[in-house]
């Protein structure tokens, strides 16, 4: 099967030929537009993703041997999601879709960073998926390929948001994720100690927000020099993978009293980039023999291969929906 897929739920727009399991041609074009905003502006995006489709469109069956009249089918993101992009995106590839005669199958955003470990591993089942990303910060659980069950997830702020507005509060560049990693290898994690929202809750819910106003505290009663930047970033870099490990190890041993032995964990989403999370992480699931599985680099954050992934995974003729509305909130189908 030959899909063309596409991804505008936020600030990424992307582009992929999918042939099976091969990726053809991919592309992902991240707007640097809201930067200077410090976050992501709506419209701003809605109008970059417009810009930008066509052109990276002609750029990929210019530089493939594929012919638009070969494929099979048209995916988008439809949900969740900004829903200006969300629009721009769907409409795009239904309009294809129509041109051609093929069918459009809508794909939910947060399936395609759920699924994306299963390209290039064999899952071992039962199975947990992290979910971690500026829009999410979830937690399911796949028994098998065909059944998924949210278990948790950030009661406020998402982990990605918590790292964007720690970062702009400590005066570094937006997206602040990776802006925190690098200066926290110069920085003292134990040096400031953060609170740790919900950790001792028999659950797998986050909060994070707290987290955020402490160090907001702290940047107010402090001088901004690179020591503290780095010493408070490492800080809250490390309470952030302790909130996480804590809530995974109490959330394994709430599955083990249901009989429920999780053998694997994908970290998926832009955040499971982050290198010192995923040490950590390792360093705690290989002594547990739990396997961990990351997403191919090109399908950490958001991009459209593992949206045509996703489509390919699960599809189903009963999928093809020309007329599917986009929806700015989704929650992931239990039945795949
Ligand atoms: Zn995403």
């Amino acid at each position: 099967m030959l899909i063309f897929a596409c991804e505008t739920s936020c600030d990424e727009t992307s582009l992929c030929l999918m042939k099976g399991s091969k990726i053809i041609k991919h592309l992902i074009f991240s707007q640097e537009i809201h930067n200077k905003f410090g976050g992501i502006v709506p419209e701003l995006a809605s109008r970059a993703h417009l810009e930008k489709l066509q052109e990276m469109a002609q750029i990929i069956f210019n530089t493939s041997d594929i012919h638009p009249e070969e494929i099979d089918v048209f995916a988008a993101t439809c949900g969740p999601g900004l829903i200006g992009s969300l629009l721009v995106g769907s409409t795009f590839m239904k309009s294809l879709s129509i041109s051609y005669n093929k069918p459009f199958v809508p794909v939910n955003h947060l399936e395609g960073h759920i699924l994306s470990t299963s390209f290039n591993n064999e899952i071992l089942f039962p199975h947990l998926v992290l979910l971690l990303t500026g829009g999410h910060t979830q937690v399911y659980m796949m028994k098998d390929t065909k059944n998924i069950e949210l278990l948790g997830e950030s009661v406020d702020d998402a982990i990605g948001e918590a790292f964007d507005k720690t970062a702009k509060l400590l005066g570094l560049q937006y997206p602040g994720g990776l802006e925190i990693e690098k200066i926290s290898k110069d920085g003292d994690e134990k040096y400031f100690d953060l609170p740790k929202p919900m950790i001792n809750e028999k659950n797998f819910n986050f909060s994070f927000s707290g987290i955020k106003t402490h160090v907001s505290l702290l940047v107010k009663k402090n001088i901004l020099n690179r020591k503290f930047v780095s010493n408070l970033a490492a800080s809250f870099q490390k309470t952030i993978t302790d909130i996480i490990i804590k809530k995974l190890l109490s959330g394994l041993d709430i599955l083990n009293q249901r009989e429920v032995h999780i053998k694997s964990i994908s970290i998926v989403g832009g955040v499971s980039n982050n290198m010192y999370i995923k040490n950590r992480l390792e360093n705690i699931f290989d002594k547990k023999e739990i396997k961990l599985y990351y997403p191919i680099k090109e399908m950490m954050s958001d991009n459209a291969a593992m949206i045509a992934w996703a489509c390919i995974k699960n599809y189903r003729e009963d999928k093809n929906d020309i007329f599917f509305k986009p929806q700015a909130r989704m929650k992931v189908n239990e039945k795949l």
